[in-house]
């Protein structure tokens, strides 16, 4: 239900007020019946049907501007930023498509075919591909979660369920009702920690225990395990922590970090680091084994949505549509070493290697796209387009990624093996 509401949505954005100005595919084929028919019975202007403002923006924005933030250091990490466009893409063809979804298409109706200028795919760029979607949700998908070494996938939604899909068959399996909604989820050994109001659960997938942790007030955004403590990010800006008792075989509260002056939407652990970022629009650097808040980087300017560790590098993405690259100086402080600016701002980052051992970036954009960055270049590779915006995205076995979107769908991706024909 919720999936066509999505198409709905697509249908209306791809078309919007200006959907008198697209050409009647009836007409197209040399059988429209409608009398008045809303649609244009002649063709369009070829450049005003294929260069769209949206599309234009795309194309714009893949001039990366190099660096910024050297301070003094002229040869320092000059990989970065040595993109100047997306590498991918070659093999489609003379016609050079919007970047759109084509309504038709989606309603499994286009006449155009390969002569359409819209996509008849939900992504651009090669070497990666669609498997398939898991429909079920009801309300935005917030979290994903593959237990390492099992065959289930789990999806938590606003919608206050978990679901759990059978990777062999697809397959919903389960769906368990939360009574709030699912703010975060990972999975880290047997166990898989779900976020919502007030609470973490903790599940066993091996010996089937179950955990309630209270302790959070409000909504938990973010979940991080490191050794064996547990940290989540609330709502109210602390980050409680709980320790792995193995002896009771259950989690005992262990810390509560303060600092943060709103709430903390993401963790991740390197180096003997936590890495908060929070809605205050700052990411606090803590000692792992002090539990004290070592350096606050306050770079950006809006919310800071997503820290990842990749190399030796923090990488960090906020609503300021920034996605920043910080570096630690002989002192131990870290720098921003490489400022990439996407326009659409950046919700959630992901880091993954191609088929061919690459790494890439995935971000998933505000303006319903997941693009995918060369690493360190920056270099756009490609792009998935979704019904509405991504805020999970979860890497799999074998080169398998997901992807959840606002509509509730859950997509599953594959890198594949084939020849990436690049142009360079
Ligand atoms: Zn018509
Ligand atoms: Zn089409």
């Amino acid at each position: 239900m919720d999936v066509d509401g999505g198409s709905k949505r697509v249908y209306n954005r791809l078309g919007g007020d200006a959907k008198h100005q697209k050409v009647c595919f009836h007409w197209q084929a040399g059988k429209c019946n409608r009398y008045p028919c809303p649609f244009l019975h002649s063709e369009l202007p070829a450049s005003s049907h294929a260069n769209g403002a949206s599309s234009k923006r795309a194309y714009d924005n893949t001039g990366l501007s190099g660096f910024s933030g050297q301070r003094g250091r002229p040869n320092f990490n000059n990989t970065w930023g040595r993109g100047g466009g997306r590498g991918g893409g070659g093999g489609r063809g003379a016609v050079v498509k919007a970047e759109k979804v084509c309504n038709y298409w989606i309603q499994g109706n286009c006449n155009y075919g390969e002569r359409c200028k819209f996509l008849h795919s939900w992504k651009v760029g090669d070497g990666f591909s669609l498997l398939t979607q898991l429909e079920g949700h009801q309300k935005a998908v917030s979290a994903i979660a593959f237990p390492s070494g099992s065959d289930k996938l789990y999806t938590g939604s606003t919608d206050e369920t978990a679901r759990i899909w059978d990777c062999q068959s697809g397959k919903c399996v389960g769906v368990i009702n939360l009574g709030g909604e699912v703010g975060c989820m990972i999975s880290e050994g047997p166990w898989v920690f779900v976020g919502i109001p007030n609470f973490v659960k903790a599940w066993n997938t091996q010996n089937l225990m179950e955990l309630s942790l209270n302790g959070p007030v409000g909504q938990v955004y973010a979940l991080v395990v490191s050794n064996d403590m547990l940290f989540a990010g609330t709502q109210d800006g602390s980050i409680l922590a709980w320790k792995f008792n193995v002896g009771n075989n259950c989690f005992e509260p262990a810390a509560s970090l303060k600092g943060h002056s709103r709430g903390v939407v993401s963790l991740v652990v390197g180096a003997n680091r936590l890495y908060s970022g929070s809605m205050d629009n700052t990411i606090r650097v803590w000692n792992l084994e002090t539990l004290q808040c070592i350096q606050t980087l306050t770079e950006h300017t809006s919310v800071v949505m997503s820290v990842l560790c990749w190399e030796q590098f923090l990488l960090s993405c906020s609503l300021d549509k920034t996605v920043k690259v910080w570096y630690a100086t002989e002192s131990g402080n870290l720098e921003v070493t490489y400022t990439h600016n996407e326009e659409h701002g950046i919700l959630t980052l992901c880091g993954m290697h191609d088929s061919q051992g690459k790494p890439i970036l995935l971000g998933a954009c505000n303006d319903n796209t997941v693009r995918l960055y060369d690493l360190p270049s920056f270099a756009e590779r490609g792009k998935i387009l979704t019904k509405q915006e991504v805020r999970a995205i979860q890497i799999g076995p074998n080169g398998i990624f997901f992807t959840g979107d606002g509509t509730g769908e859950v997509r599953v991706w594959n890198w594949s093996a084939e020849a990436t024909a690049t142009v360079q």
